[in-house]
């Protein structure tokens, strides 16, 4: 698949039902990461296949030395939010950062500790 320049929002949201991505019609599980797009009053949710952020990982949230070095690795990243039925609100889970950030910031934090 070619790799656009898409426009990316910065923040992703893990689902908080089961749905279907309205790009490739793949179904979707509860906390898969998606992109939102709001059209109208509807939610068009698409995969990270289809958003072009496959090579994208999550990080969750707790461990500051990891995050902060893989925001510095990583060229580009998003927060990731899910739906609270308790709270109402949307919670941030974690930052989605590239794959290879990551791993380079876990390396360097782990020769640090
Ligand atoms: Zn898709």
């Amino acid at each position: 698949m070619a790799k656009e320049p898409v426009a990316k929002p910065d923040v992703l949201f893990a689902l908080s039902r089961a749905s279907r991505c309205h790009g490739c019609d793949a179904k979707l599980n509860v906390d898969e990461i998606v992109r939102l797009n709001k059209k109208d009053d509807e939610k068009e949710a698409f995969c990270l296949r289809c958003s072009a952020l496959s090579e994208m990982e999550l990080l969750r949230s707790g461990n500051a030395l990891v995050t902060r070095l893989a925001k510095k690795y990583s060229t580009t990243h998003f927060v990731e939010m899910k739906w609270s039925e308790v709270w109402k609100t949307y919670e941030r889970q974690g930052l989605l950062v590239e794959r290879e950030a990551l791993r380079k910031a876990r390396e360097e934090a782990g020769q640090k500790q």
